[in-house]
């Protein structure tokens, strides 16, 4: 049976949201989305990038896979690559100008790499998907006693490890060269609901400035 929150979530938003923007729905039917940014999140549902940019339809291209990882560019044409035809497609065909990694507390994919946890299944998906940040966790070293916090810093390592990994697809190496389209590292606080923004020249993550009355979407468009 189809859940009920779902079909009454759904009322709720044709009774609202729909008509507020119908408008919208009705330009973007007609002309097809134009969204500007892209982003890729994790599939966690307590970091949902349209909630968290307060987004209207159209505005946001969003990948959501486990632990909001982009693999490196491979050409291995016998493998599927859905995170890497999401690039392909947000890139080339619809030209977006901002690709955004939003990285977050408390993930679950970055603590089953950390803590080498068991297999879900004998497929073993999760644990190969994420033995790609292998080079985020060589970056900072030994795990230590610290355990917490060394997730923090696996999670905020991985955003640095996807944005360069987002560099060797070539055509986006080429428009971000070009000066086409701008690459941005931001962390979502599960708890505290503070957004982080990595500073592109010097790596590090600052809190959105704003007096609580902006919208955090504009704060960053860094054009
Ligand atoms: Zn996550």
């Amino acid at each position: 049976m189809f859940p009920g929150r779902l079909t009454d979530g759904y009322r709720a938003f044709l009774g609202g949201r729909f008509v507020n923007e119908r408008t919208r729905y009705e330009t973007l039917a007609e002309t097809g989305q134009r969204p500007e940014i892209m982003v890729f999140g994790c599939v966690d549902s307590r970091v949902s990038p349209e909630v968290i940019f307060d987004a209207a339809p159209g505005e946001l291209l969003v990948v959501r896979n486990v632990a909001n990882l982009v693999p490196t560019y491979e050409s291995n044409r016998d493998s599927q690559h859905g995170t890497s035809a999401a690039v392909e497609f947000g890139v080339q065909a619809l030209k977006v100008k901002h690709i955004v990694v939003l990285g977050h507390e408390y993930c679950g994919g970055i603590r089953a790499f950390a803590d080498e946890q068991e297999p879900l299944s004998s497929g073993d998906f999760i644990g190969r998907w994420m033995s790609q940040i292998a080079p985020a966790a060589e970056t900072l070293g030994p795990r230590g006693a610290d355990g917490d916090a060394y997730l923090r810093r696996l999670e905020f390592a991985s955003v640095e490890l996807s944005l360069r990994n987002l560099m060797t697809f070539p055509y986006v190496r080429n428009k971000v060269e070009a000066g086409l389209l701008q690459l941005h590292g931001a962390y979502f606080g599960v708890a505290t609901g503070k957004l982080l923004v990595r500073d592109p020249e010097t790596g590090v993550f600052q809190p959105v400035k704003g007096d609580g009355s902006q919208r955090a979407l504009p704060t960053i468009r860094c054009d």
